[in-house]
């Protein structure tokens, strides 16, 4: 019985290993560790694995030999080295359905129950596998198609096929026999007639090369002398199989030796069609490597083909770019117009940022609205520069989902290999780290990585940790910048934009810590301290003498939704003694799309309070303007991405679009980040309103704006 000496070298354990179908699925290098964790069971014959009705937790490959399945003194199958049995006590805790015992001297491997878990748990492929045999071996009993009882072995006799030859239909598999020389059918089952679809007289006119017409005779030939010489047990290989209505099906074929008494060898082929394996590997590799919702490659896929594009860069001396793409603002869409939506969306960007790439580029679905671009193969990396441009170009026209028109930009970081890393991983991050920068900067646009962005990433970490002690600490100081009436020139307000002047970091813009402030919910705290601070310094101003101009003051999402704000802004417009209509709120748009009732409810009390209400960086989010007619609103600031890039033909459109329809609707305009002469003009003409930007003043400190206020300087 079990024994660790191994009565079966261990190349020839793997090579019948690497037989089983069900094992297929499996590394070498697992099959290697399997075969030598095994016990090896040597059997003599007539000797007993299991009785019928014993309860069992293991399953056994044949090694060498021949085992009867029986139930009562009905044999149910014989099985062979490379065929398994017993599987069905790791799957179910019942007692054993049928009986297994020794024809001839046999030597089983033995794969017990915490194996079994071990290996097929982390490999679905073959556990379905291991599925499928025992649900064709349960139909293949309930049918009673294995009903022929097996001749008893003769004890010594080590042929393991020589009685299992006269009743082929025992197999609940095709299996056909054939002269090892002429190729030529000898005999077939049923199964194999069912299959082939000839009848068994039929079949014996045919030669296993007519069937499987791939075949090379001289490589079918190499295999049936290796079986004659002994040098192998089994043979196995793909092909393709012809049936006589001349349809044809993908088969695997296991060649093994019989030698029966009295008669020269020959050759069984166990055939098994792999149409149905076939579809579902294609299945499974559809789901492993492609997302199910664009159809694009996913993150597998890609690390597959990165791993092929630096291999193949490295060898011809060539660049590699990864374009990472994080769509803009996609989740307020998402939000406020629902999944279907936003899915719709991606598929359509999908299709448009494949439109510009070339055949042997990739892009892939990283999950959620992160796509990476891979560009292989570049000689000249501006090329790179210039398709990130075009990939701008194609996602910023207008996008129809359903009733609504949608605008959507997206910010673009790029990694090159191997200037910017050597390995996937470290392209990747770094891809991701330009996107961010990309953000930053404002959006739509694109962002070359460069080494200085890991020192950035680090810095994140850090503003962090100081952010909380920046309070009570006063680092905190508001910068000021004027917004200018395009008719008169005269400053039309003042905006509040906070600078966190940290000892550790030195300047930090808003952009760098406002996130995170809102993550960790610091602020409250500081938005407390922004309108406390901003309406104090508005009174300053006035007890100075200087012209009455509204102030504005940002307000992050979380601010907006806090139960205490309403609240909280009364009490330091009473305590400033401010003039509600001197304070201005800047909202983002996404700020009013997360939950729009609870926004109106929120925004009529403000207004009812008497404060002014701007929309800040409109036309980035969501582009129906319906849902403004039913806001108390009194301001749109036109986001300065369509300023900025005002000559593109599609910016200057919705510029015009919006103060338009800001116009039919009652609301003021302002346009943030005017630059240039050209720009204030094209506004002006456009009867924008008010304008901000660099081209007038930047933030400005409050001694500053208080002097720039006292000189009445006309832009
Ligand atoms: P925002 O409210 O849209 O502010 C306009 C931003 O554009 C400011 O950046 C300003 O310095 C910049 N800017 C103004 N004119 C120009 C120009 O001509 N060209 C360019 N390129 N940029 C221009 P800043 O100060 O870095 O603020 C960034 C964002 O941080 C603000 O965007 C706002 O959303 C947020 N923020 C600033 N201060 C506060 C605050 O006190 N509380 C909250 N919750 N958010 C704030
Ligand atoms: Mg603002
Ligand atoms: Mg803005």
């Amino acid at each position: 019985m079990p024994n660790s000496a191994s009565f079966i070298s261990s190349d020839k354990k793997k090579e019948i290993l690497k037989t089983i179908d069900v094992l297929s699925f499996f590394h070498e290098s697992t099959l290697e560790r399997l075969a030598q964790e095994s016990k090896e069971i040597p059997l003599k014959p007539e000797a007993i694995v299991f009785n019928e009705g014993d309860q069992g937790s293991a399953m056994y490959i044949v090694l060498k030999g021949e085992i009867s399945i029986y139930q009562g003194d009905k044999s149910l199958t014989s099985m062979v080295p490379g065929t398994f049995f017993g599987e069905m006590s790791l799957i179910e805790s019942r007692p054993r359905t049928a009986g297994a015992r020794a024809l001839v001297p046999s030597v089983l491997m033995e794969i017990s129950e915490a194996q079994f878990q071990e290996y097929f748990a982390t490999q679905p492929r073959a556990l379905m596998a291991i599925m499928k045999t025992l649900s064709a071996r349960s139909r293949q009993i309930s049918t009673g198609l294995a009903s022929t009882t097996v001749s008893k072995a003769e004890s010594g006799d080590d042929n393991p096929l020589q009685h299992a030859i006269p009743s082929l239909d025992e197999y609940y598999r095709e299996v056909l026999v054939f002269h090892p020389q002429t190729f030529q059918f000898i005999k077939a089952n049923s199964l194999a007639c069912v299959g082939t679809g000839f009848t068994p007289e039929e079949i014996k006119q045919k030669t296993f090369i007519e069937l499987a017409p791939n075949l090379d005779p001289k490589k079918l030939s190499q295999m049936c002398d290796s079986l004659i010489n002994k040098i192998r047990p089994m043979v196995s290989f793909e092909t393709t199989f012809i049936r006589k209505d001349e349809s044809t099906y993908p088969a695997e074929c296991k060649l093994q030796l019989v030698e029966p008494k009295g008669s020269d060898s020959e050759i069984l082929v166990w055939v098994q069609d792999l149409t149905e394996r076939k579809q579902m590997e294609d299945t499974i590799r559809q789901m492993a490597y492609y997302d199910s919702l664009t159809g694009l490659p996913n993150r597998n896929l890609l690390n597959d083909r990165l791993a092929v594009a630096l291999a193949n860069a490295a060898r011809n001396q060539q660049k590699v770019a990864i374009l990472f793409l994080d769509l803009d603002h996609f989740k307020t869409i998402n939000d406020s117009l629902g999944h279907e939506a936003g899915d719709h969306l991606l598929q359509q960007v999908s299709l448009r940022i494949k439109e510009v790439l070339r055949k042997q580029d990739t892009i892939a679905r990283m999950g959620g609205d992160e796509f990476i671009i891979l560009i292989p193969g570049l000689t000249d990396t501006d090329h790179t520069a210039r398709l990130a441009e075009k990939i701008l170009d194609a996602v910023t026209p207008v996008f129809k989902i359903g009733d609504n028109e949608l605008y959507i930009g997206c910010s673009i970081g790029i990694s090159i290999f191997p200037d910017d890393g050597m390995e996937i991983k470290t392209l990747l991050k770094n891809s991701d780290l330009a996107m961010y920068r990309a953000k930053e900067k404002g959006r739509n646009t694109f962002e070359l990585y460069t080494p200085s962005m890991n020192f950035k990433a680090m810095e994140r970490l850090a503003v962090e940790k100081n952010l909380r002690k920046a309070l009570d600490r006063e680092e905190f100081e508001l910068y000021y910048q004027p917004k200018i009436n395009l008719k008169s020139g005269k400053i039309a307000g003042v905006e509040a934009l906070i600078r966190w002047d940290s000892p550790e970091l030195g300047i930090v813009m808003p952009n760098q810590f406002i996130h995170i402030a809102e993550e960790t919910r610091l602020i409250i705290q500081m938005g407390h301290w922004v309108f406390l601070t901003a309406c104090q310094q508005l009174k300053l101003w006035q007890k100075a003498g200087l012209p009455e101009i509204p102030i504005s003051v940002n307000l992050s999402v979380v601010q907006f939704t806090h139960p205490n704000l309403v609240s909280e802004i009364s009490k330091i417009l009473k305590q400033t003694n401010t003039p509600p209509h001197h304070l201005e709120l800047e909202i983002t748009e996404s700020v009013l799309m997360q939950d729009t009732t609870l926004a109106i409810s929120i925004l009529n009390k403000l207004s009812e309070l008497g404060i002014k209400i701007s929309i800040d960086d409109f036309g980035t989010g969501f582009s129906s303007l319906n849902y403004l007619k039913n806001l108390p609103m009194d301001y749109l600031k036109i986001d300065q991405t369509f300023i900025k890039d005002f000559n593109l033909q599609t910016n200057a459109a919705i510029t015009k679009a919006i103060v338009t329809l800001a116009q039919s609707l009652n609301l003021k305009t302002i346009a943030e980040g005017v630059e240039t002469e050209e720009q204030r003009k094209f506004l002006t003409e456009l009867n924008c309103d008010e304008a901000q930007g660099f081209l007038f003043s930047k933030p400005i400190p409050k001694d500053e704006m208080g002097e720039l206020l006292k000189s009445g300087k006309k832009f």
